[in-house]
């Protein structure tokens, strides 16, 4: 049945440099090494690879794995295996050759964080001895080096302590040797393997990868039942698979966009190594800026893990909590290297929010335990640090002062409502923009809402009514302050003389999302959102209504373009207010108009809503995590 997922992405590619990022690669479990399937054309055997992700941005320091050289060790000539096929399956990657004589297959995948296999299963239609060796090529360059190591080859770098280690395992088939060149290592089995007839043999060439051998020591893994474990694991993430569906979109497709937006998050997954103290998913390995944890993508990728990989959701919100300081604030971003994690500004508060979807997913109460001061804290630091007229509405701002690091707190960078702002001195090291924002409070009192839910499972009756008290007086607040009447929408207000901000963005439905607004406003907002002109586009819900002079629909970033959190929050915006059939339809076109989304193209960070082009980060997580959300229907509000 795995053939009904082949080739959701294209993992064909080789790189013409170290830091070559143009094509797909494949990750899992958690590694910080990826490979790829050799470019369709090339006959030989093996994987393309690694990739690996802790070395500065990433780089590609082998171009060839598991290559292998079989010939007859009786007449010494070589055994040309033919290709037949060729394919990415969801955990792994599979080739397969042929001679009348022999069938080789070769099944590349994870065992684990550290450890990368590929079997080797040979199956000989006549009895026969084969001489077996298998080739590596490395980048060769002067920050890397190889060595032998008994039976193994060790590649080691300049720039970082961690090792690379390459092994043949036979499983008692006999001992191998090493011999190193310039430009790669071969690994030959000392003595011939013999075949039986119809008879499968089976090795495996491990490639390990240690961050650093100073802390880390991976355990040895057992190959033969590790193929086994992948299959289970695997079993678990697609199990919910059939759940995927949206009206107007047919269910293979629904199913196979599903599958991708898996293969994307998992894809993306990198285990705790470095000052990243637990497993986490990174926004996107395509993209060299891309390498490490960030807040509100965190929040996103957990909600859409909780249905298909708990585990991993629970450690995604641990990875940045691990990072709370002492006032409650957590970081915009964390790194292996933790001098680079950036403490300038924290990102918009959908922590308690992503918590709950775990426990919604899970019934885990524990975790809900373990979570709850850490999420209060974390609330009440944005009241603490983020509200310069102590009036109950939240601004977005930043520790150092800058504008542009308030900026990043909102998530949307370059936003045209953010154009004027001016900065607010709150105390040390807080500081305000001078505008309170729609989707910052809104997030804020669905936080209130959601910590109440968790206090009342807790059984912490009294935290349940003071939350659900909170929560009503700020329902208040953003209805009368944050709704333009004049206007039909929600805007961002100036602290100073109180004038709107009237920019239409993505932002002002997210008080829908949060069930914040009243019916009358809901439905003003909705016919904003369905109009042709605003954001009802090709590709719907961009950032900037499309009748804004500023409206840059093709890279103009958070200026027009279509980000998939905003459009997913906007299709349980409509449905929270009972508007199911706009719904449909929108959450209908984000699938259908995002173009090759429904063959392989990759997620993007990014869309043209005019044109459904993606851009600017391929293999984007929050992107796959909103299509998961669409499509399960998790993650709504109320
Ligand atoms: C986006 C942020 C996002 C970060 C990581 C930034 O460029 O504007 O919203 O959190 O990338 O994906």
């Amino acid at each position: 049945d795995d053939a009904r997922y082949y080739d959701v992405l294209d993992l064909h590619g080789a790189p013409a440099s170290p830091d070559d990022r143009s094509f797909n690669i494949f990750f899992d479990a958690g590694a910080w090494q990826g490979y790829s399937l050799p470019p369709v054309g090339d006959r030989a055997t093996g994987f393309i690879g690694p990739f690996v992700h802790s070395l500065g941005d990433g780089q590609w320091v082998g171009t060839r794995f598991a290559q292998l050289v079989l010939s007859d060790a009786a007449t010494h000539q070589a055994i040309a295996l033919a290709p037949v096929e060729s394919h990415a399956a969801p955990g792994y990657l599979v080739r397969r050759f042929s001679t009348p004589r022999l069938k080789v297959s070769q099944i590349f995948f994870f065992a684990n964080s550290w450890h990368a296999l590929a079997q080797v299963t040979l199956t000989a239609s006549q009895a026969q001895d084969v001489d077996l060796g298998v080739e590596g090529r490395i980048f060769s360059s002067p920050s890397t080096r190889l060595a032998a190591n008994g039976g193994e080859v060790v590649q080691t770098f300049t720039k970082a302590p961690s090792v690379l280690t390459t092994s043949l395992q036979t499983g008692g088939l006999g001992a191998s040797h090493v011999t190193l060149s310039a430009v790669g290592y071969r690994i030959d089995l000392d003595k011939p393997l013999h075949l039986a007839a119809n008879q499968s043999v089976t090795v495996y060439i491990d490639q390990t990868l240690v961050y650093d051998p100073r802390t880390d020591k991976p355990a040895a893994v057992d190959d033969t039942t590790a193929w086994q474990h992948n299959r289970e694991r695997w079993a678990g993430y697609l199990h919910g698979v059939s759940n995927s569906h949206l009206a107007g979109v047919p269910e293979e497709t629904a199913q196979r966009i599903a599958v991708k937006a898996m293969i994307t998050l998992l894809g993306n997954w990198r285990a705790a190594r470095g000052d990243l103290h637990h497993d986490g998913v990174i926004p996107s390995y395509s993209n060299p800026d891309f390498n490490g944890f960030w807040a509100w993508d965190s929040w996103k990728h957990a909600a859409a893990l909780a249905t298909f990989a708990p585990d991993l959701a629970r450690d995604q919100i641990r990875a940045m909590f691990d990072y709370q300081a002492a006032d409650g604030m957590v970081p915009d971003c964390i790194y292996l290297d933790k001098s680079n994690d950036n403490w300038r500004d924290s990102k918009p508060p959908l922590a308690t929010w992503a918590t709950l979807a775990v426990y919604r997913a899970t019934g885990d109460k524990a975790f809900l335990g373990e979570m709850y001061d850490k999420l209060v804290r974390y609330h009440r630091w944005w009241f603490a640090k983020r509200d310069h007229a102590h009036d109950g509405l939240a601004e977005f701002g930043a520790t150092d002062g800058t504008a542009i690091a308030a900026k990043w707190e909102s998530g949307m960078d370059n936003a045209v409502r953010f154009d004027d702002i001016r900065m607010l001195k709150n105390g040390e090291g807080a500081w305000s923009m001078d505008q309170e924002s729609a989707d910052l409070n809104a997030y804020l009192y669905r936080e209130k809402l959601d910590l109440a839910e968790i206090a009342q499972v807790l059984g912490k009756t009294d935290d349940h009514a003071h939350w659900l008290q909170q929560a009503a007086a700020m329902k208040q607040l953003i209805q009368t302050r944050l709704f333009d009447p004049a206007h039909g929408y929600f805007f961002d207000r100036k602290l100073d003389g109180g004038a709107f901000v009237r920019v239409y963005g993505s932002d002002g439905w997210a008080p829908l999302w949060a069930g914040a607004a009243s019916a009358e406003q809901a439905k003003a907002v909705m016919q904003v959102m369905t109009d042709p002109q605003k954001f009802a586009t090709f590709l719907p819900f961009p950032t900037l209504a499309r009748d804004d002079t500023h409206f840059s629909p093709i890279k103009g970033y958070w200026r027009g373009p279509v980000w998939l959190d905003q459009a997913y929050f906007g299709v349980v915006a409509l449905r929270n207010y009972g508007y199911a059939s706009q719904a449909d339809a929108m959450a209908r076109d984000l699938l259908m108009h995002a173009k090759g989304l429904s063959e392989q193209a990759p997620t993007y960070e990014n869309y043209d809503p005019l044109t459904g082009q993606g851009y600017q980060s391929r293999n984007f997580s929050w992107a796959a995590a909103s299509y998961l959300m669409l499509l399960q229907g998790q993650g709504a509000t109320k």
